[in-house]
């Protein structure tokens, strides 16, 4: 079973509050009840010595006493719940509250009884009896013996006052579990709120609204935090479909031309309206060579674009790969007349060596094809503490600042038409860009047109 994030909290608040209240008063009421006897016996040993000190004051010289006063004394000790009774030096009784009234007496014992019983159902008392001697200077002159119920008994104030604490309790406690309701609810509503928009966010993110967010702030900071990931997450999955949406909008508009041409050429061939000569195939076949040239780009792009892009690292010479990769260039360089020259000392860094190698690769068929010839590309390695840079810089054609900051994004050609016949497809620098991110470096740009561009790589020298 269930229960919502509301129920349980209320009801742990509840649970807390009911069991503190529990112990408080079940505490309370045992040291209550301690403490309280020992008051009351402590109370009832100082009221016998006082009645008997009282007592003691109405014996006259000559042995007279004073019976309307003791009367007295003994009378307004019974309502307290003490049965007195004086006895002079003979054993001859001065006063009795039982043979004065005895109902009274028996009533009395019966109420105290009552009271007792009421709060103790267990209650054994038994009546006691304590004697006190009066003397004077020449001896002892008489006793005072109190009964009363022992060890100790409650009088209707004592069992007032203990039903007082015990109601204020009882209130404490029922304001503190209603007020702990309600600060629970209002807690589990303040909680819960929240985490229900984000489950309705997930569940919107599940069907593939991607543009839902979450927008309620929360102090609470594992709320907030949970509210930035699903935030977070559907970015994540919007730019992923934006991406995905693009992605294959761009890969239909690149094939359609290749395509079209190729489907033109065909038909005007089977038609007989073209002649299937030596020149026409090989334009067909120019064409297949691109849509796999696109092909084999696109499968570069989904391997090294992608999320997870695993990195195998090795320590190797920078400077040593560049020449490597320089020297497979060097044929095309000197067939387009362009020259190449090379910097660098050597610089060991921590990367994965294939895929520098690719960035290389592509940066260089990129100087190679956008140089014009009797240019210069120069390459160069440096390195600092941390950080290893790799710089190739052409003085070909340029970038225009237009075009700069687009460079990086797939299929994306500065100049259309002179980059469909030297045969890019807009996706060298795309992958160079992954690659260097996934190895938490980064790359720069300065183009001028008409005087050339600098392609800065950084990369930390241990990732
Ligand atoms: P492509 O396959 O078209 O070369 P890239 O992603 O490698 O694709 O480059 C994107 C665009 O950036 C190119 O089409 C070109 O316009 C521009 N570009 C890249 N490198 C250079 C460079 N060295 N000089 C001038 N333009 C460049």
């Amino acid at each position: 079973m269930k229960f919502s994030l509301r129920t349980k909290l209320s009801l742990s608040y509840i649970s807390v509050v009911l069991i503190s209240v529990l112990l408080l008063s079940v505490s309370a009421n045992l040291l209550l009840d301690k403490h309280f006897k020992d008051y009351i016996t402590e109370n009832q040993a100082r009221k016998n010595k006082e009645i008997a000190f009282q007592v003691q004051q109405q014996y006259k010289a000559g042995g007279q006493w004073d019976t309307e006063s003791i009367g007295n004394i003994c009378l307004n000790a019974l309502k307290q719940g003490m049965i007195i009774k004086v006895v002079d030096a003979a054993g001859q009784v001065i006063w009795d509250a039982r043979l004065h009234d005895n109902a009274q007496c028996e009533a009395m014992l019966a109420h105290i009884a009552t009271n007792m019983s009421s709060r103790y159902p267990n209650w054994e008392g038994s009546y006691v009896e304590n004697a006190f001697p009066i003397a004077n200077e020449s001896g002892e002159v008489g006793k005072v013996i109190i009964g009363y119920y022992g060890p100790y008994f409650f009088t209707d104030v004592d069992l007032a006052f203990i039903n007082t604490m015990n109601r204020l309790l009882i209130g404490v406690g029922t304001f503190s579990l209603v007020l702990s309701f309600l600060f629970g609810s209002v807690m589990a509503k303040r909680l819960s709120t929240p985490i229900s928009r984000v489950i309705a966010t997930a569940k919107m993110i599940a069907k593939g609204y991607f543009d839902d967010r979450v927008t309620e702030p929360s102090n609470t900071k594992e709320i907030a935090e949970l509210t930035e990931t699903i935030n977070n997450l559907a970015e994540t999955l919007e730019k992923q479909e934006l991406l995905r949406k693009r992605l294959t909008a761009d890969v239909a508009h690149e094939l359609r031309t290749p395509l079209a041409t190729l489907q033109g050429q065909m038909e005007a061939m089977i038609d007989g309206i073209w002649e299937p000569d030596a020149e026409r195939l090989k334009s067909c076949h120019e064409e297949i060579m691109r849509i796999n040239r696109l092909v084999g780009d696109l499968e570069k792009l989904a391997k090294y674009e992608s999320e997870n892009l695993i990195l195998t690292k090795t320590a190797f010479d920078l400077s040593e790969l560049a020449r490597q990769v320089i020297q497979n260039f060097e044929n095309d360089f000197a067939q387009k007349g362009v020259k190449i020259e090379f910097s660098g000392e050597k610089e060991t860094v921590v990367a994965d060596k294939d895929k520098i190698s690719q960035v290389l690769v592509n940066l260089l068929s990129n100087a190679q094809k956008y140089t014009q010839p009797g240019g210069t590309v120069q390459v160069a390695v440096k390195g600092s503490a941390d950080i290893m840079k790799i710089v190739v810089k052409d003085n070909g054609q340029g970038i225009a600042p237009e075009d700069l900051p687009h460079i990086f994004e797939r299929f994306y050609r500065a100049d259309k038409s002179r980059n469909r016949l030297t045969g890019g497809a807009g996706i060298g620098l795309t992958i160079t860009k992954a690659i260097i991110d996934a190895h938490q470096g980064k790359v720069e740009v300065r183009s001028q047109v008409g005087q050339g561009t600098e392609f800065i790589i950084s990369l930390p020298k241990l990732v």
